[in-house]
């Protein structure tokens, strides 16, 4: 796991609740002709407060601030990646994405049409609600960029990692985020299912490949990835397939634990280097009997020292502050404390 640190060169990043905080609200509500606010908002809500998805979870939590109780749902299905369906109040709803409304052969009216590409040029999700076989409202939700994703993906830059934006939502959706947080590479509309595949296919073009990732259905792509990092405030089971987990939800965390492991990565090297080194020299020496048992105890005692010493270094490891950019991996580790080290290495 170590090892592959090292030779990393692409970082797929999961968008929602990855780079975004995943926490959607409801931004506005458009209605095809002759259909009524409260209507669309009371059947809808029904529905989503069925499902347990973020996006469902916006347009529920506004419904139920409105109305309080919300009618109960009946044949209520889940199309995993694409929306819901399920009959409120007799009505038979279906909710999600255009794509399942247009693959039941509802398509949206000219006004609905226009809400949706406006909504997801402004890296919005539009989502498309239909009853009674009519499609008849979009409701535009929102989903919020971390603070601290713009400064992260800098530094994963600063570290010659090439960053690609992982996401199911729409092209557009996909591109208004990636230009927002500095991403070229965007690979959008991917089913959760074939999330790993995607990973896959980078690896297969000769790219090794970490992963980022908060949900469920990032768990097979973790697990593919060269590297998966799970986000500590994401599921369990992102956490369980993955390598490394950040403790805070902070994307910053990624590019510092690249940092740790590489340096890790080298401190172990130069140690097996250096006990190689020594024994190379003195081996040869005690076998011609140069060497005076008492020291070669003592080099034998130093070598140990040394070893423990530079992985102690380690210990100066800091995280980088808040708005501070990446140092290239080659450069010279600061110094914030030298006591920490502790004992004879710090006086030196
Ligand atoms: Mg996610």
């Amino acid at each position: 796991m170590l090892e592959s640190t090292r030779r990393v060169d692409t970082i797929v990043l999961d968008k929602t609740g990855t780079v975004t905080t995943g926490h959607m609200g409801l931004h506005s509500l458009v209605l095809a002709e002759g259909t009524q606010r409260d209507e669309a908002l009371r059947l809808v809500g029904a529905l989503e407060d069925a499902s347990e998805h973020p996006i469902a979870q916006a347009i529920a939590k506004d419904a139920r601030a409105e109305f309080g109780r919300l009618p109960g749902v009946d044949s209520f299905a889940n199309r995993q990646g694409l929306g819901v369906l399920g009959v409120v109040e007799g009505h038979a709803l279906i909710v999600g994405r255009p794509s399942l409304l247009a693959g039941r052969g509802m398509h949206l009216p000219n006004n609905l049409e226009q809400a949706r590409r406006y909504a997801e040029h402004a890296g919005k999700t539009a989502i498309a609600a239909a009853w009674d076989g009519q499609a008849r409202a979009i409701f535009v939700v929102a989903d919020t960029l971390k603070p601290t994703s713009v400064m992260a993906i800098a530094r994963l830059k600063t570290l010659g990692l090439r960053p690609v934006l992982l996401t199911g939502d729409s092209q557009a959706t996909a591109q208004a985020v990636a230009a927002q947080i500095g991403i070229e590479e965007i690979i959008a509309e991917v089913l959760p299912a074939e999330k790993a595949e995607v990973v896959e296919r980078l690896q297969a073009e000769g790219r090794v490949v970490a992963m980022v990732g908060d949900g469920i259905n990032d768990a097979p792509a973790l697990a593919q990835a060269d590297l998966g990092l799970a986000i500590g405030t994401g599921t369990d089971v992102a956490i369980e397939a993955s390598d490394l987990t950040l403790i805070s939800g902070d994307l910053r965390g990624v590019a510092d634990a690249i940092r740790l492991s590489r340096r890790t990565l080298r401190t172990i090297k130069g140690n097996l280097c250096w006990a190689f080194a020594y024994n190379v020299v003195l081996v040869p020496v005690a076998m011609l009997g140069f060497l005076n048992p008492l020291f070669a105890g003592a080099a034998m005692a130093f070598s140990s020292v040394f070893v423990v010493c530079n992985s102690l270094r380690l210990r100066r490891f800091q995280a980088l502050g808040p708005d501070e950019p990446a140092h290239s991996s080659h450069t010279v580790p600061r110094i914030p404390n030298p006591r920490i080290v502790g004992g004879r290495h710090a006086s030196q």
